[in-house]
């Protein structure tokens, strides 16, 4: 039949625009997992509509792009220098990201933060009344516009103050905080009801589906059912959407000579010692400092495991123009350089520390040759890298140690060891366990993860989404 038309709505476009002249432009495809997921969704037919990353002042510029990023089956949002720094490093950036994160602001920057919320605010919910506009100018009849992430909290209210009838989701990639932690948003209202006017609300854990309706009965007065939150008759629907990765991919680049190769570099290099990943953007939400410390207790208590074990930390550098980043950095820094000297020989080091990313292929080898996976987030929606990490453990069938505080608790608790990320003296007996587990165990607790991470992939994940906000509509117009 039809294909069903998807307006995927995200900040930022899956695409890194560079301007090459006047009226010319590169991009590139950046292949996350959103993007995977979208592209195997049977009978859906997806278009993406979101900033471009870049501004872009001039019409001419404007217009070169809009055809470029056509052929990619996008539609950019143009948005300004000023909005770009009060709505996306303001508002989103250094208001909702660390409130839904549990963090606080450091004292120096929390009255600026107040002082400023107001006009951050009202940026906000210009940009994201640009994203409607946008979507506007784009939308057919019976479409579905599937908006993502807490960017866009205020885009359904607008979408559905347009047009009633148009079917809209939301998906929230972060975790939802506690009512109580939520509260002290003096936006707090305005965001729920915003949020409310979607047709289906969508989290990755149950326990943020449940944060996010108590703060609705709490804040809004409404009433909340097992369906979602009623108001006045009219229901919107909540529910938790765990995502996945692409396995496959993971699974076909292990397969790859080229990969094959640095595997084998890697394995030789590191040969008669077992090897520890962290892979995490340098965020103060990682818990990188803890992993650290919790490594250094670990070689502190088991001295004849200094020689054996390396940990590699790669820790992808991110925002990197602000000032509370810096000092991460240079926290962490610190950190391993103490350790590197308190425990290192004169050939050997036993942390390896790198301020980059890396390509998906080293990525995919460097999963495939660990032993040990550590994630220490202190807060985190779901965690990619430890489904990634299983993806590519087919062979070696490593052990995971994951946060208890990362949405992936809920899906890879039976296979990885459950840790919390401020208690070190637990996380290093954790990874004492984890290196001297017998083949049994370990083979066990993998075959729970593989099983999870291949069967609960993203395409299920996006495919899931959309059908139940078909359905809900449809449950919606029985009701009337
Ligand atoms: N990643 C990457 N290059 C790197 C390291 C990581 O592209 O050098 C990717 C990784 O494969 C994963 C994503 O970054 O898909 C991180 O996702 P996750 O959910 O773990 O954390 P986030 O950064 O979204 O908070």
């Amino acid at each position: 039949g039809m294909k069903q038309r998807l307006l995927v709505v995200a900040n930022r476009l899956p695409v890194s625009a560079v301007r090459r002249g006047e009226d010319s432009w590169s991009l590139e495809i950046s292949a996350g997992g959103l993007v995977s997921a979208l592209l195997g969704v049977k009978d859906v037919d997806a278009k993406w509509i979101g900033w471009a990353g870049v501004n872009v002042s001039d019409e001419v510029g404007q217009r070169a792009l809009v055809r470029a990023l056509a052929e990619k089956r996008c539609i950019p949002v143009f948005l300004d220098e000023e909005i770009v720094h009060q709505y996306y490093n303001g508002y989103c950036n250094n208001i909702l990201w660390p409130l839904f994160h549990y963090l606080g602001l450091p004292q120096e920057d929390r009255l600026a933060t107040t002082r400023n919320f107001e006009s951050q605010f009202n940026a906000y919910k210009r940009a994201n009344q640009m994203f409607a506009d946008v979507v506007n100018q784009h939308y057919q009849e019976g479409d579905v516009v599937w908006c993502h992430d807490y960017h866009l909290m205020f885009l359904p209210k607008c979408l559905k103050e347009h047009n009633s009838k148009m079917k809209v989701g939301w998906f929230l990639h972060t975790p939802f905080p506690s009512s109580e932690i939520y509260r002290t948003l003096p936006s707090r209202s305005d965001l729920l009801r915003s949020v409310l006017a979607a047709d289906l609300v969508g989290f990755h854990t149950y326990d943020y589906a449940r944060h996010f309706v108590s703060a609705c009965t709490r804040i809004l007065g409404l009433e909340g059912t097992p369906e979602g939150v009623e108001d006045q008759g009219r229901l919107t629907r909540v529910a938790a959407f765990p995502i996945g990765i692409d396995s496959d991919r993971f699974k076909r680049a292990l397969d790859l000579p080229a990969v094959k190769k640095h595997v084998q570099e890697l394995t030789q290099r590191f040969a008669g010692r077992k090897v520890m990943l962290g892979v995490d953007r340098l965020d103060m939400i990682k818990g990188i400092p803890q992993k650290i410390l919790a490594f250094e207790k670990f070689l502190e208590e088991s001295p004849d495991w200094r020689d054996k074990v390396v940990l590699l930390q790669i820790a992808v550098p991110t925002r990197t123009d602000v000032p509370e980043y810096q000092k991460l950095t240079s926290q962490v820094h610190e950190i391993v350089g103490r350790i590197n000297g308190r425990f290192g020989t004169l050939t050997a080091v036993p942390i390896h520390h790198l301020d980059r990313s890396l390509d998906f292929h080293a990525l995919c080898a460097l999963y495939a040759v660990t032993d040990v996976a550590l994630v220490t987030s202190l807060r985190d929606g779901m965690n990619l890298v430890s489904y990634e990490f299983v993806a590519c453990q087919g062979s070696k069938k490593g052990v995971l140690i994951l946060s208890e505080f990362a949405g992936a608790a809920q899906s890879l608790g039976a296979g990885a060891l459950l840790v919390n990320p401020w208690n070190i003296t637990e996380v290093a007996k954790n990874i004492e366990h984890a290196l001297s587990m017998t083949s049994e165990e370990r083979e066990k607790r993998h075959r729970h993860n593989y099983a999870h991470v291949t069967t609960h992939t993203a395409q299920d994940w996006a495919e899931t989404f959309v059908s139940e906000l078909n359905d809900t509509i449809v449950e919606a117009q029985l009701r009337t």
